[in-house]
Parts: C-alpha cells; sequence; structure tokens
C-alpha cells in the first residue's frame, strides 16, 4: 500500500469546526498548501454557540440553515473532557477556566481556540464565507487530475469567489439540520413547534404544558431543565423501556411524564400518544436528532445521502470513485470523536502526498458493499449506517495510516461514564466511580506531554 512518491496539494476544507481544523493541521504538516472556508466569524462549529436563533426557521426545513451551531445555553459536555482532546493536545483543566471535568460548551470552545493558535492554523481560514457549491472541474478527463471548482460568498459583502483546488475535505458537521418525524397532523398543528436545534434556554416555555419528542441526551436535558419552568413536560419516548436514570428523575418529579410515541396531532392543541392516552400542550419540541445534508456538494450523484446513509464511502471517508480528491471527515458516530476525526485527517493527508495508497476501486466498493450487507443482516437500519460504537473499530482504522491505538483509559472512561449516565442522569456530571481510571489517564503521557507550557 505504500508508494514512495510524494506531492504537494492545494486543498480546501469546508468547515472550521473539530474535523475541519484537525483537517487542516494534519494537511499542513504533510507539506499541503490549505484554505479552510468557514462561514462563522470563529472557529469551534458546534462550540460556537449561537444565542440568536430568531431568523432561523422553527423547524429548520431549510436548505441553508442560518445558524449552525445546535448548543443550548445550559449544555454542559456528555463525555469527560480527558478523553476528548487530539492526541497531541490534551483538553487540559486551565486555571480561571471552567475546571469541571464535564464543562460547559464554552470550555471545549476555547480548547479549539487553543488548538487553532498552538498549531497557527488561524492564517489558513478564511472566516465569513460559505462555501455555496463544490463540483468536478474535470471528471472522466482522460490523463488528467480530478479537480474541483469551490465557489464560496463572502457573508459581509456578497462577493462570490470560484477557485480551483486538487482535493476538496468536507467537514460541515452533522448536527444541524433537524431529523423530523412524520406525524400524522403535524402540518395543522397550529401552536408552538420547533426542533432542538434551535432551542436555547427553557424560559420561553414558563408555565407551558410542553411535549418534548425523542429521548435521547438532548431530549432528556431539555426536559430536565423545562421542569423547573413549565407547567408540565410530556416526554415522548420511542421505548418505554427507559433508563434507571430517567426513571429516577421521573419518579421524584410531578410534573415530568413518559409517554409512548405520539399517534396524532389535532387543530385544538392535543396531541395524541399510540395508547389512546392526549395531552393539550402549548409546544412541542422535536429532540429527533439531525441529518446529514450538503446542498453546496455537485457529485453527479456519485454521492448521495439516503436516508441518513452517505454513499457509497469507504471506511466512512471516501467515494471511490472521487478518491481521494473528495473525502468527508466527521460522518462516524458514536465514536470518541476528536482522536477519530484525526486519524481520517492524517491519512486524507498521507494520500494526498502519495505516501500512502488506497485500495483498487474494485476493493473499494466490495468492502462497501460487505458492510451494508453486514448491517442488513444484523437488522441495522439503514439511517444508522454510520454509527460506529465499536473501539476496535477505532484502532482498525488506524492502521491505514500508522494512527495509535486507543488508550485502555480512553476506552474505560467512556464505558464508566456511560453507565453513570444510566443509572444517574441528573447527577453523573458531577460525581463518579472512575477514580483510578481518571488517576491512570492524568499520570499517562498524553497529559504530560504538554505540561511544561
Ligand atoms: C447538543 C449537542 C451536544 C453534543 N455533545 C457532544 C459531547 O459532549 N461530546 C462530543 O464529543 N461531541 C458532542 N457533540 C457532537 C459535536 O458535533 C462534535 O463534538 C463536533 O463538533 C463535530 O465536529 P465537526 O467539525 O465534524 O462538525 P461541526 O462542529 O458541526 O463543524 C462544522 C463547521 O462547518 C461549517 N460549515 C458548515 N457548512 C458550511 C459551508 N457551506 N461553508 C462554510 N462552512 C460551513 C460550520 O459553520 C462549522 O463551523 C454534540 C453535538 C450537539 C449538537
Amino acid at each position: 500500500m505504500v508508494s514512495v512518491k510524494s506531492h504537494s496539494k492545494h486543498v480546501c476544507v469546508i468547515g472550521g469546526g473539530p474535523s475541519g481544523l484537525v483537517s487542516a493541521r494534519e494537511l499542513k504538516k504533510e507539506g499541503h498548501s490549505v484554505v479552510v472556508i468557514e462561514q462563522n466569524h470563529d472557529v469551534g462549529g458546534q462550540w460556537l454557540y449561537e444565542p440568536c436563533v430568531e431568523s432561523e426557521d422553527a423547524l429548520g426545513k431549510e436548505k441553508f440553515l442560518k445558524v449552525h451551531s445546535s448548543i443550548y445555553a445550559s449544555l454542559r459536555l456528555t463525555s469527560s473532557r480527558e478523553i476528548m482532546g487530539f492526541t497531541d493536545f490534551p483538553f487540559s483543566v486551565k486555571k480561571g477556566r471552567d475546571m469541571r471535568r464535564f464543562p460547559s460548551h464554552r470550555e471545549l470552545h476555547l480548547y479549539l481556540k487553543d488548538f487553532c493558535d498552538w498549531f497557527g492554523l488561524r492564517e489558513m481560514i478564511r472566516f465569513h464565507t460559505r462555501v455555496e457549491y463544490v463540483g468536478m472541474l474535470n471528471y472522466g478527463v482522460f490523463g488528467e487530475d480530478l479537480k474541483w471548482v469551490v465557489r464560496s460568498v463572502e457573508k459581509n459583502t456578497g462577493k462570490v469567489m470560484e477557485e480551483v483546488f486538487d482535493a476538496v475535505v468536507v467537514a460541515t458537521g452533522h448536527y444541524s439540520h433537524p431529523r423530523l418525524p412524520t406525524i400524522k397532523g403535524m402540518d395543522a398543528w397550529k401552536r408552538k413547534q420547533m426542533h432542538s436545534h434551535v432551542y436555547r434556554v427553557p424560559e420561553p416555555f414558563r408555565n407551558e404544558v410542553v411535549v418534548v419528542i425523542g429521548n435521547s441526551l438532548s431530549g432528556q436535558d431539555i426536559s430536565m431543565e423545562l421542569v423547573d419552568v413549565a407547567k408540565e413536560v410530556h416526554l415522548s419516548a420511542k421505548s418505554l423501556d427507559i433508563s434507571n436514570g430517567l426513571s429516577k428523575v421521573v419518579s421524584k418529579t410531578s410534573t415530568l411524564h413518559i409517554h409512548p410515541q405520539i399517534d396524532s396531532l389535532h387543530e385544538d392543541g392535543r396531541v395524541s400518544f399510540v395508547d389512546g392516552s392526549w395531552v393539550t400542550a402549548d409546544s412541542i419540541i422535536y429532540c429527533t436528532g439531525y441529518s446529514y445534508s450538503f446542498p453546496f456538494l455537485d457529485t453527479k450523484g456519485i454521492v448521495v445521502v439516503d436516508d441518513d446513509r452517505v454513499g457509497p464511502l469507504f471506511e466512512h471517508t471516501f467515494p471511490p470513485s472521487l478518491a481521494p480528491s473528495l473525502s468527508f471527515v466527521g460522518i462516524p458516530r458514536k465514536i470518541i470523536g476528536f482522536p477519530f476525526f484525526e486519524s481520517q485527517a492524517r491519512w486524507i493527508a498521507q494520500l494526498l502526498s502519495g505516501k500512502k495508497t488506497l485500495p483498487s476501486w474494485d476493493d473499494m466498493m466490495k468492502s462497501i458493499k460487505d458492510f451494508y450487507h453486514s448491517l442488513d443482516e444484523a437488522g441495522v437500519p439503514k439511517h444508522k449506517t454510520h454509527e460506529i460504537a465499536n473501539f476496535e473499530y477505532c484502532d482498525r482504522y488506524g492502521d491505514y495510516c500508522d494512527f495509535p491505538y486507543l488508550e485502555q483509559w480512553r476506552r474505560e472512561l467512556v464505558l464508566a461514564t456511560l453507565k453513570n449516565a444510566e443509572e444517574n442522569l441528573e447527577t453523573y456530571r458531577d460525581s463518579w466511580y472512575d477514580e483510578e481510571q481518571l488517576h491512570e489517564a492524568l499520570q499517562s503521557p498524553h497529559f504530560s506531554q504538554l505540561s511544561h507550557i
């Protein structure tokens, strides 16, 4: 798989969130020239909190959204800070900042800004600039390397730029475009309905009867904070087999109720559940997750999003027909995000320089086909194609680019947090039972590598 030739490429990275930043760092390290295009005024992606959401459609149905971040004001990390850092830049505690293990979103934003400054990435980033079109310049032209046209718009001036790149890395995230259920009567329901993408604070729901749909992490968090201001909170879950942690919260809170899925919504404000019960609600908040969306990308149908399966992608990263000049960083879910994005970025950088080569088109397509087949066999629905939940997969992935394996303490800390959250939903961010693994983590080379600064 290793080739000796090495070339520097002109690469466009779309997005200045964690995936885009680490891509820029890896590409730069490998000797490529890099332009990062970021629509916002700062780096951070989801972690650049946006309090003003009035301009956004409440259900986020537009093709190009106005607001990227779906982070709400009170959000604290669901994963502990120790597991989150990139391999060579630990997410360490800093005096005068939020020193908690599960800090607020702002602390992670500051970490990303530090990362950006430490590796001198800012000069590569064009802020306030939105990519509106990415297409192939010379697809299928015999003897020519594929080039990409990127059209972007400077948001303040409206100035349009069109540039040609050797490669494009798409790092635009996938927690912005709402994934909405289809519910009978949804269009006829006249009261307030919104997706958690635009939820920020509980105050607008004071004294209201609120139905929250979806008991994922956001659904639970939002329900628990609404309980303090709303008259009643009705949490509609896919299954009534809820975690012990959530059961404990429900049992001590008289205004939080669990319901099964919704059957229908009615013009008079009634929300009917599939068990025949109903409530009259003032508001509905859809905490139903997010969809992949690349409204700027034109691959002539080579890459498509089908029920949240982005494909065909070899190892969730490369469309075989366009690889390695088109790649995606950050598609997988249920992984330890930052180090995984870093391994993706490293592999892309090495492939573009010619240090590594991909398997043949046939072999990549076969691997994708086999993977889809294994999902079908296991009964995994299409929209969960990119849910990994497997540490070994991350290690195997890293083998493509000689990326270090996940440290044992990272794995153990992840599992300990999941277990703690399952049992102690309200308190897991402030009291824990993984002191031993935590000690091991903090003594490890990962945390001592920058201790001199
Ligand atoms: C409520 C919530 C809680 C979360 N909690 C955790 C957690 O506790 N731990 C964890 O690890 N992860 C968590 N996540 C996941 C989080 O998304 C990832 O941590 C991380 O931000 C993904 O990084 P990314 O760079 O891939 O995408 P993003 O962070 O989404 O960054 C994408 C960037 O691309 C830019 N962009 C998009 N389109 C364009 C365009 N057309 N032109 C130019 N720029 C563009 C955006 O402005 C953004 O800056 C959470 C997400 C949400 C929504």
